[in-house]
């Protein structure tokens, strides 16, 4: 690292934050386009109750680079100048970049989901499964729709499924809900998508999905991101589907970010290293 005092901050914040790979990814980035005296990447814990202070200190030290992560996504967009269009759409802003004292915000999380999706060709018109209604699923509720795609949520908790449909629908999308105990109708669509928290922590060894459900013309892609290949996914290879990684989500996002605060194309192939990496070890 070639740290000056001319060097540029940008910061994630979250409240926990010690988890976060973001400082590894972007640092990565900045290394291997030899940026690395030019911008370095770090984290702080922020409480909600020191968010506006935080954003106080951030713009008297003219960071270059906020990333928010849970819990401050939405409430953020207090206590900056503008707030882009789509971010305004979905409510809530995981970007804010810093153009000469102006703080604006964005939100690259359904580009996460959208660009990781496009790699395995066009979603417009495809029939997508949705499993889970929290924050992950709102990113990919919205990226798929965008798109063009024909979305059924299904939630363990079927009220958050509505809420969720309900807020698609205000922004002018429609969204079929089901129940989980209908997950048997998967056969029928071309992508599935997780985004509970099965298949992480205490819940490592389940899926939300039988195996018996996922067969080869599925695209199967995980929100979870540690471990590596969840349960679902490694039953979705033995089940002969394509399958994405929680990994992709995290990196797409990032790389996008990265844009918005470099101004550089992001190297998505150093990225991805480093945060597969500090995951598999
Ligand atoms: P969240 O808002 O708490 O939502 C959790 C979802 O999981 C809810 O739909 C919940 O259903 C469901 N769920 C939890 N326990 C369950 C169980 N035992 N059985 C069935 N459903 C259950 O969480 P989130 O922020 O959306 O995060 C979800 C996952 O996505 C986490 O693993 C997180 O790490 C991951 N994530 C990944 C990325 C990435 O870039 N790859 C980004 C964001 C999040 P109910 O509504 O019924 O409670």
């Amino acid at each position: 690292m070639n740290i000056t005092a001319k060097t540029k901050l940008c910061i994630i914040i979250g409240d926990p934050v010690e988890h976060s790979l973001s400082p590894a990814m972007h640092n990565a980035g900045y290394e291997a386009l030899g940026i690395d005296d030019q911008f370095v990447f770090f984290g702080a814990t922020v409480k909600p109750e020191h968010l506006e202070d935080a954003i106080k200190g951030f713009r008297a030290m003219n960071v270059c680079g906020l990333t928010c992560t849970i819990p401050h996504k939405i409430e953020v967009m207090k206590y900056i100048d503008e707030i882009d269009e789509t971010a305004k759409q979905i409510g809530a802003v995981n970007t804010v970049a810093n153009s000469n004292g102006t703080l604006k915000g964005y939100n690259t999380d359904w580009l996460g989901v959208v660009n990781s999706l496009e790699k395995y060709g066009s979603i417009q018109d495809k029939k997508v499964a949705l499993i889970g209604a929290g924050g992950a699923a709102h990113a990919m509720a919205y990226g798929v729709l965008k798109k063009g795609a024909r979305l059924t949520i299904f939630n363990r908790t079927l009220e958050k499924a509505e809420e969720l449909a309900h807020a698609m629908k205000l922004i002018g999308y429609d969204a079929i809900v089901k129940p989980t105990s209908e997950l048997f109708l998967l056969k029928d669509f071309d992508i599935v998508l997780n985004s509970t928290s099965l298949g992480m922590g205490e819940r490592v060894n389940e899926t939300p999905v039988s195996k018996e459900y996922i067969n080869n013309n599925h695209i199967v892609f995980d929100a979870v991101y540690v471990p590596f290949e969840t349960r679902l996914l490694l039953d979705a290879r033995e089940q002969g589907a394509t399958i994405i990684h929680g990994t992709e989500m995290l990196l797409h996002q990032g790389i996008e970010q990265f844009k918005l605060y470099t101004g550089l194309e992001a190297p998505e192939h150093v990225m991805r290293e480093a945060l597969e990496l500090r995951i598999k070890n």
